[in-house]
């Protein structure tokens, strides 16, 4: 099964986007090299902004410490880039 991203335009298997609950389809609308494109452009924004950074920082640790408890295979972008 292929999906269309409307970001770059271009049909790709579903396993191309990254799954969100939140969302109708259960998974994403843009592609993970568009979601990751804008994540870091994002995340070069808003480092300047400590608040931001030590906030996102608390909510990716508590994330690893779920994910090893229930040993889940990672589906959801991670924090790598601090
Ligand atoms: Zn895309």
């Amino acid at each position: 099964m292929n999906e269309t991203c409307p970001k770059c335009d271009r049909e790709q298997p579903v396993d191309q986007f990254y799954a969100d609950k939140r969302n109708r389809t259960g998974r994403m609308r843009i592609c993970k090299n568009c979601f990751c494109d804008r994540m870091r452009r994002y995340r070069g924004r808003m480092r300047n902004n400590p608040e931001w950074v030590a906030k996102e920082r608390a909510r990716c640790q508590a994330k690893d410490k779920g994910r090893k408890r229930s040993g889940k295979r990672r589906s959801v972008p991670t924090c790598q880039t601090f």
